[in-house]
């Protein structure tokens, strides 16, 4: 059975104070987790080992980085690579953020590099895509977002692609409190599976978990998780809120 993931992204919010009191909120809380849940929280660097720290004993929480990039090492100032986020216990990291697209110029070649030098790695990518609103409008989000996998993924060998995790996260939902409806969520990612399976074959597709991002709520994690192709949510705001995130990974299928 495909892992169902609850993933939190805190982007650049928080003091390592604030951060290590998130934590020790979701920490305080029982869940029954199931075999197949994961909890995955994306922390700013700074907090990366703080955040490890925390959470290395609790099984099925993970910690993830928020971007790497794709040298192993080198005169890349200001840059983070996989082999020093692995020597600091991180083994999941987050790429092709909409943020990261939109405001660094993120291209889905460049993200094609950032899986190659992750998976090289053993590690876990976290891929985003997406599409922004003049695209959903025109009613183009499939071949947008089918176009984004086919450059950043579908080099992948049929054992590589099921190491990665999909998150959908369609722009005009991303911090806007508009949420994607569970059926259009639906829609859309059971569309992802398909043309994974065509690309794959059905019995891979079927072993990739496939996230819905953008504005997800406690109030709307239960109907989103139950759709089928929903296998859980990377979640923003809402993430940074003890309680919220809680009932949200209480909300895993
Ligand atoms: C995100 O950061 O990936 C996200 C989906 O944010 P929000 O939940 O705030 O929309």
């Amino acid at each position: 059975m495909r892992k169902k993931i609850a993933a939190a992204n805190w982007k650049m919010n928080l003091t390592l104070q604030q951060g290590e009191a998130l934590l020790d909120g979701l920490l305080a809380q029982s869940y029954a987790l199931q075999p197949h849940h994961e909890v995955i929280v994306a922390v700013p660097f700074p907090y990366l080992t703080m955040a490890v720290q925390k959470l290395q004993q609790v099984p099925q929480f993970y910690v993830a980085a928020q971007n790497c990039y794709t040298k192993a090492s080198g005169a890349y100032t200001g840059e983070v690579s996989v082999d020093m986020l692995q020597s600091i216990g991180v083994q999941h990291i987050v790429i092709g953020h909409s943020e990261r697209r939109e405001y660094f110029q993120e291209s889905n070649q460049f993200l094609a590099e950032k899986v190659d030098a992750i998976l090289a790695k053993g590690a876990t990518p976290i891929f985003c895509c997406g599409e922004p609103l003049p695209v959903r409008e025109a009613n183009e989000q499939n071949a947008f977002v089918a176009k984004q996998l086919q450059e950043s993924l579908y080099h992948l060998s049929a054992d590589q692609i099921q190491q990665v995790v999909i998150a959908y996260e369609p722009i005009w939902a991303i911090g806007t409190g508009k949420t994607a409806t569970s059926a259009q969520a639906q829609e859309i990612q059971a569309f992802l599976r398909s043309e994974l399976a065509s690309k794959y074959g059905a019995a891979i597709a079927d072993n990739i978990s496939i996230l819905y991002g953008g504005s997800v709520k406690a109030n709307n994690a239960v109907e989103l998780f139950q759709q089928p192709d929903v296998d859980g949510g990377l979640v923003g705001g809402a993430s940074l809120i003890v309680d919220e995130f809680a009932a949200i990974i209480k909300a895993l299928p």
